[in-house]
């Protein structure tokens, strides 16, 4: 079996596309050699020995030392020097190097083969013998730390110690004798730690430092960014031995580290930095300042010493060409890593570069200008969720943050306003045009309108799919759920944080990308939408099948979706319409009626009420087709629920507390997610049905005589899992719907259809769509009733199901495929066998998640409906789905 690869002198076994075996860096190195680029020549001993390693008692392969010292013989054969000689040896180095970068999380061995005679031969052969010791010191620094567990803050201390005993304030200030000196108390040190001396058989050396680079891939860092990242742990580390080059021969020799553009800003500069007499990880160690490569960015940051253009100008200019070629051939960004050894440049590693979303935009779209890649390619490049950092204002990354309290980053963005705890005192400021938080325990569908008027929203119990969350989202506001370690007292009306008491009134910064809660106002980055941004979402529009349509409940919504350029909408929950202000209290009337002709006095009132939200809606997207679902929810949520409340409420409607009392208790249910809501309140009480059908098409003949463009309306019965369910509701609103047309003397055309968010409706969907002109996915409840599972309670078992592997991603979230899916691909194949024109769309929270898009346009569905906010990564995830 071949465990080693070989790389060097214009040759290589591998290349950048086998990653799976050489790791991404031996990958790279291969491919920057293959090229003909300086690369030192070593071996990678590929990612699959790392896994014969733990699966045999951390053993090697039997074929693997021959390999090895054959790999060894073909570096001593290019670099004319021998592993272990006296008199001209041969270093190496030993690099830990994964399939994907997990930068700094595993080890790395440098100048490896010196002992107490080689380090003489180095000196000699380089007439330096300040850099032998100085290599030697180094070394047994960093063997010590990786291979036999010292802690490396030992060295540092005898090293402090012996630099101020001889006065230097720099490394590069020892002389050769003072290195040695250095290196004996190190040794001394070791053997009287471990009771034996340091190593000196060069061999013994290499096979620990290989042995612990395989060891260093389950060490407690690593194991926890896998964890992070989604690496799994069967994937094992390759393991790089390669020629050594030294960037500490002196002032003519350096070390550094380049992105090929700015990763912050994506502008086309080189960035990055050097430090001249210096070795491996001494420019991010800070022991000195480093310096800058160019001299447009010593000037525009402050570096005091010249830069490398200035101060190397030849091994500069080879290297920027080598960049330039690299960006050509990967056709990305790369960030390198060099050293330049008395003048001659030496490339130690190339990989794609990390960005900021500004700086992937930019870079894409100008890359596309350059002709490197393709506008299919720049839209596959961005990663969609990624787009909600652009989109919210964010805090200034430059400024310090006094953070006094954490929780979950439930919706995206920040937001700074004065604390409030009722949705009241968040109406009455926001009138008074002051800005807002609202701070609740947690939220409830009667806060909705006390969000509304909030910057943000913060509470200190619930998770990710808790109402704050997803109503947050929803709207667009930035919300930090589940802060555990604050508190709210509400009796004193103080909010108490890390070491701190806040009061009604007092300012707090939330950061709902992080879950940061901040003390004071922050200052803050604005969103940039036009630009790169407005490029690539022009590409991403070129290329995807499917429509977004946009979640919206108010006006408010719909414009801001169609600015994120929703092209329609998917979803629009009448019942929130009915919290608004003086609604509730109309509402509360019609909910609480002794009869139907109560009911219909109140409906009355109601009707012009949702007209005019209609006839704004319609009017907002102009001509785009717009979904209306049908009153949804139990009665009850509209009701009061505490004594106080109930009292209030009471005397507002001039009733007797008690009888409102009876009558919310007469309204209780059990199990109100699957009780009398949906199609259910249709059938019960069809004048409901009949005032928002009629509100609906007075609306959209008042808009298309207004706007001269024809509504469609699409009006939407929820939770239908009967045919006969829909057929009575359809029959309510056409026989609305004729009456309303022969009034207003004008045709126009509506479709019925349902959601599909029962498991009955979707395995019936070949029978409900001879009803249904069309199906829209309520994944929220189909998730719901497909696993048995309450969406508002599965906070307290999810995270532990996850923990315990039980599950992998939320199913809330994430679109659950296997069950979920299965039951929308059914839904879709039956439905359009019965309707083969039949419009299929997705409305739950999944219809802005980029895995769950995906899966929508494998299903062949029309369009996806997200929340305003995410329209934007719907669109982008939509194109990347057909590519
Ligand atoms: P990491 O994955 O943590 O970046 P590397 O294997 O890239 O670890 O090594 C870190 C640093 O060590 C490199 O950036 C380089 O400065 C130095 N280094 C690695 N190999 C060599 C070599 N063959 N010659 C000189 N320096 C090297
Ligand atoms: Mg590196
Ligand atoms: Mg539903």
């Amino acid at each position: 079996e071949k465990w080693v690869y070989t790389f060097g002198a214009g040759l290589a076994e591998g290349g950048a596309g086998d990653v799976e075996k050489l790791g991404g860096k031996g990958a790279n190195l291969a491919e920057m050699a293959g090229l003909g680029l300086p690369v030192p020549p070593g071996l990678t001993i590929i990612a699959d020995a790392c896994t014969y390693f733990y699966t045999h008692q951390r053993n090697f392969p039997d074929e693997l030392k021959a390999q090895v010292l054959d790999g060894i013989g073909g570096v001593e054969a290019i670099t004319g020097r021998t592993f272990g000689d006296a008199r001209n040896p041969l270093l190496l180095s030993v690099r830990s190097g994964a399939r994907s970068s997990m930068p700094g999380m595993m080890d790395t061995v440098l100048n490896l083969g010196l002992n107490d005679e080689t380090v003489q031969g180095l000196g000699k052969a380089a007439e330096d013998d300040r850099f032998a010791w100085d290599s030697y010191r180094r070394f047994i620094q960093m063997y010590s730390d990786v291979v036999l567990g010292l802690d490396h803050e030992i060295f540092e201390e005898i090293l402090d110690d012996e630099k101020a005993r001889f006065g230097h304030e720099f490394d590069t200030d020892l002389t050769a004798a003072e290195w040695q000196h250095v290196t004996r108390i190190y040794k001394q040190m070791i053997e009287d730690e471990l009771g034996e001396p340091f190593p000196q058989d060069p061999q013994v050396q290499l096979w620990g430092a290989i042995g612990a680079v395989f060891s260093s891939w389950m060490n407690a860092r690593a194991v926890t960014y896998r964890q992070l990242h989604n690496i799994p742990v069967h994937w094992g580390t390759a393991v790089n031995v390669q020629a050594m080059v030294f960037g500490n021969l002196g002032s003519t020799s350096a070390t550094g580290v380049a992105f090929t553009r700015n990763p912050s800003t994506g502008d086309k500069e080189l960035y990055g930095e050097f430090l001249v007499n210096a070795q491996g990880e001494d420019v991010v160690a800070g022991i000195r300042t480093p310096q800058s490569l160019t001299e447009v960015a010593r000037l525009e940051s402050g570096y005091d010493k010249p830069a490398m253009e200035k101060l190397m100008p030849e091994a500069f200019a080879e290297f920027l060409s080598i960049c330039n070629r690299l960006e050509t051939h990967y056709q990305d960004m790369q960030d390198v890593e060099f050293t330049i050894e008395r003048g001659k440049l030496w490339m130690l590693q190339t990989r794609s570069g990390k960005r900021t979303t500004k700086a992937a935009m930019k870079i894409a779209v100008d890359m596309v200008a350059e002709g490197l890649i393709s506008e299919e390619e720049a839209v596959s490049r961005i990663e969609p969720s990624s787009l909600d950092q652009l989109l919210h204002p964010t805090i200034d990354p430059r400024v310090a943050r006094e953070v006094i309290g954490a929780g979950l980053p439930a919706s995206p963005g920040a937001a700074t306003g004065e604390i409030v705890f009722t949705a009241e005192d968040a109406v009455s400021a926001k009138e008074e045009g002051r800005k807002v938080i609202l701070v609740r325990m947690e939220t409830s569908p009667e806060d909705i309108h006390g969000m509304h008027a909030a910057e943000g929203v913060l509470t200190t119990r619930g998770g990710m799919t808790s109402h704050a969350a997803v109503v947050a989202r929803g709207m667009g506001i930035p919300c930090v759920a589940g802060a555990g370690t604050m508190r709210v007292d509400f009796r004193n009306g103080a909010l108490i944080g890390v070491g701190v008491q806040l009061k009604k009134g007092d300012i707090i910064t939330i950061d709902g990308s992080s879950g940061q809660v901040l003390k004071g106002a922050v200052p803050m980055l604005q969103p940039e939408l036009s630009g790169d941004f407005a490029k690539i979402m022009a590409w991403a529009d070129k290329t995807r099948r499917m429509t977004v349509r946009t979640n919206a409940d108010t006006p408010g919504d719909a414009r801001a979706a169609r600015s994120f350029g929703a092209e329609g909408i998917g979803l629009c929950r009448t019942e929130h319409m009915f919290f608004e202000g003086e609604r509730i209290h109309v509402m509360r009337e019609m909910i609480l009626a002794e009869d139907e002709a109560g009911r219909r006095a109140a409906l009355d009132k109601l009707l012009p009420m949702q007209r005019s939200d209609f006839t704004e809606l319609f009017s907002i997207m102009h001509g785009l087709p717009v979904t209306i679902r049908l009153l949804d929810p139990p009665l009850h949520e509209f009701l009061p629920k505490t004594e106080q409340e109930i009292a209030e409420v009471a005397s507002a409607m001039g009733m007797e507390p008690r009888a409102l009392s009876q009558r919310v208790d007469a309204l209780h249910e059990f199990n109100p997610m699957l009780g009398h809501r949906g199609c259910r309140l249709a059938i019960s009480y069809p004048e409901i049905a009949e005032m928002q059908a009629r509100a609906i098409f007075e609306a959209a003949i008042a808009a298309a005589l207004e706007t001269g463009e024809p509504v469609v309306p699409e009006i939407m019965v929820p939770l239908v899992g009967l045919r006969s369910e829909l057929d009575y509701v359809k029959g309510v609103i056409d026989g609305v719907a004729s009456e309303v047309m022969r009034e207003g003397a004008l045709e126009i055309s509506y479709l019925v259809g349902t959601m599909i968010e029962l498991p009955r409706a979707a395995i019936r969907a070949h029978v409900i769509a001879e009803a249904a002109e069309f199906f829209s996915f309520g994944t929220n409840d189909l998730t719901q009733t497909t696993f048995g599972m309450s969406r508002d309670d599965a906070a307290a078992f999810i995270p532990t199901y996850q923990k315990k592997g039980i599950i992998e991603r939320d199913p809330f979230i994430s679109l659950d495929f296997d069950g979920v899916g299965e039951l929308i691909r059914i839904a879709s194949e039956r439905g359009r066998q019965t309707r083969p024109d039949m419009k299929l769309g997705i409305c739950g929270e999944h219809g802005g998640d980029p895995t769950s898009i995906h899966f929508c346009e494998d299903v062949g569905l029309d369009y996806v409906s997200c929340s305003p906010f995410r329209v934007p990564i719907a669109r982008l995830s939509a194109a990347q789905a057909t590519i």
